[in-house]
């Protein structure tokens, strides 16, 4: 049966058990009108699918029944919001494995009711994207890490090696068309989406050899997705820089090379074992060889796997090693506040060697901008007037760092909120659907689609419709840039 859906209504699943949250999702989907309480009744911990499910409900066309106001107002995930088959799965197990823990936690109001401006990393275990933040001791990433995911618990501090473990946090992005969209919608919630950081201890000369815990640092690299390279750009005579200068091109060149090399040394070991792989005739083994065939000689000139050109099965072959200079690079120019604005000579530096390996360089002034997300509205617009910029360093960052991903937003948006969801370049309508829940993906159906432009054209849905600019969409559209999506999906 074809269905359209809404609002929702409470429904009576009860909390008391794991297995019963199950259960509620299976009565979910036979009465979709009940998908959203009931879903968000099953997953008793702050995940990002009860989130999805809980807010989901301005993404369904038609209303059945007024909604209850959704419990968890924002979460940040510690994904970027690919929500497949797998992460709903990975969900349920979660919640299964800890269920009483997390339902102890779901009953303390630190989980609950939190705003905007106090994002958390829930405690869900899901593969996200995520970027490392990367650069030399007392360049100031801590500083970074904590202005852009807004909270302390990366110890900034002035000593090399404050930081010894990698700290996850998830940074809001800020997109003014989600507060143009809420503002037409008179929507009562704003929920921004959020992409996840990680502060990677500083690397030194020789990290690749082991000095200073490089070994362990340069690990957590080959974890993450892709690296801000934050460059000490500012002069303080306060702040001990290990190698006692400022200097850009030598501290860029100190942190490449050492991913350089340690990626020598991996490509050099797996090499070593590749021949008698290819005689067992392992899968893979003879496309691995190749692929690093190409990439060695590049690195022993000095440059970085990326930009080595690959073949699709040559990228394919060599994904499993995390080559650390495959990775894409941003380079977060760290000056003064002062220089937020225009930058200065150091900052000219870091652009030239962004511009040669064809890699971003954003300006931000890591000590400002931890204040500057303390603040909001007016105070924020003022600080930022007297900065001489638009937008804080951090802001652009993020909105880099997601492009970078190759990531992709979408809105719904109602009275109840508007919401940003993401997705990746390329994915269809079924698939973004998706993202709120896997049931909207599995039942899909269609999507009302208005364009961004044509949505603050006309301010109210119902005006766009009248001007013929509501689209249905069918299962393999490729959801825009900033759509604004209605699905409508199939209960079983
Ligand atoms: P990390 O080792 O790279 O993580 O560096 P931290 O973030 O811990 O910063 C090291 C020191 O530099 C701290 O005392 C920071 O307050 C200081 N610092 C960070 N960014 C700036 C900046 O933009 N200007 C100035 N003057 N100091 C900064």
């Amino acid at each position: 049966m074809q269905m359209m859906f809404g609002g929702a209504s409470s429904s009576g699943c009860s909390r008391k058990t794991a297995g019963v949250a199950v259960a509620c999702i299976v009565v979910a989907v036979s009465q979709p009108w009940q998908l959203q309480s009931s879903v968000s009744d099953a997953f008793l911990a702050p995940s990002s699918q009860q989130t999805r499910a809980n807010l989901a409900s301005d993404a369904l066309v038609g209303a059945i029944a007024p909604q209850p106001a959704a419990k968890y107002e924002q979460q940040p995930r510690s994904s970027t919001g690919f929500a497949s088959v797998a992460a709903v799965a990975a969900s349920v197990a979660a919640v299964l494995a800890v269920g009483s823990s997390l339902r102890q936690r779901s009953n303390n109001p630190a989980f609950g009711n939190r705003t905007v401006a106090q994002p958390r990393v829930v405690a869900v275990s899901r593969k996200a994207l995520n970027t490392g933040i990367v650069g030399l001791p007392n360049v100031g990433k801590s500083t970074l890490f904590n202005a852009l995911c807004d909270k302390g618990v990366a110890e900034a501090a002035n000593y090399p090696f404050c930081t010894i473990d990698p700290n996850t946090g998830a940074a809001k992005v800020t997109d003014k068309r989600l507060e143009k969209l809420a503002e037409l919608a008179s929507s009562k919630k704003i929920i921004p989406e959020f992409i996840e950081y990680v502060d990677i201890a500083g690397l030194v000369k020789g990290a690749s050899k082991g000095e200073g815990l490089g070994n362990k640092f340069l690990g957590n690299i080959r974890s993450v997705n892709n690296i801000v390279h934050v460059v000490r750009c500012f002069d303080d005579d306060d702040i001990i820089h290990v190698s006692d200068s400022v200097d850009p091109e030598r501290d860029i060149e100190t942190i490449t090379f050492e991913l350089i090399f340690a990626d020598m040394d991996q490509i050099e070991k797996r090499l070593a074992k590749s021949e008698k792989d290819i005689r067992n005739k392992k899968d893979g083994a003879q496309e691995e060889k190749n692929a690093l065939d190409k990439i060695l000689p590049a690195l022993v000139a000095g440059k970085q796997a990326r930009s080595v050109e690959l073949t699709d099965e040559d990228k394919e072959a060599v994904r499993p090693l995390m080559l650390l200079t495959m990775k894409p690079v941003i380079f977060a120019a760290n000056v003064a506040e002062e220089d937020l604005a225009e930058g200065n000579a150091y900052v000219e530096v870091v652009r030239k060697l962004a511009a040669e390996t064809g890699d971003k360089a954003v300006i931000v002034s890591a000590a400002c901008e931890a204040e500057l997300s303390t603040l909001e509205g007016e105070d924020k617009a003022e600080y930022l007037e007297s900065l001489g910029v638009e937008e804080s360093g951090c802001e652009t960052l993020v909105q880099e760092t997601y492009k970078l991903l190759g990531l992709r937003t979408y809105f719904t948006v109602g009275p109840q909120e508007a919401h940003a969801w993401t997705i990746k370049d390329g994915d269809l309508a079924p698939q973004a659907a998706g993202v709120i829940h896997t049931d909207f993906e599995k039942g899909f159906i269609k999507a009302e689609t208005i364009a961004y432009e044509d949505y603050v054209e006309h301010k109210t849905e119902e005006a766009a419709k009248a001007a013929g600019k509501v689209r249905i969409e069918g299962k393999n559209y490729e959801v825009q840039e900033a759509d604004v999506l209605h699905f409508m999906f199939q209960g079983k």
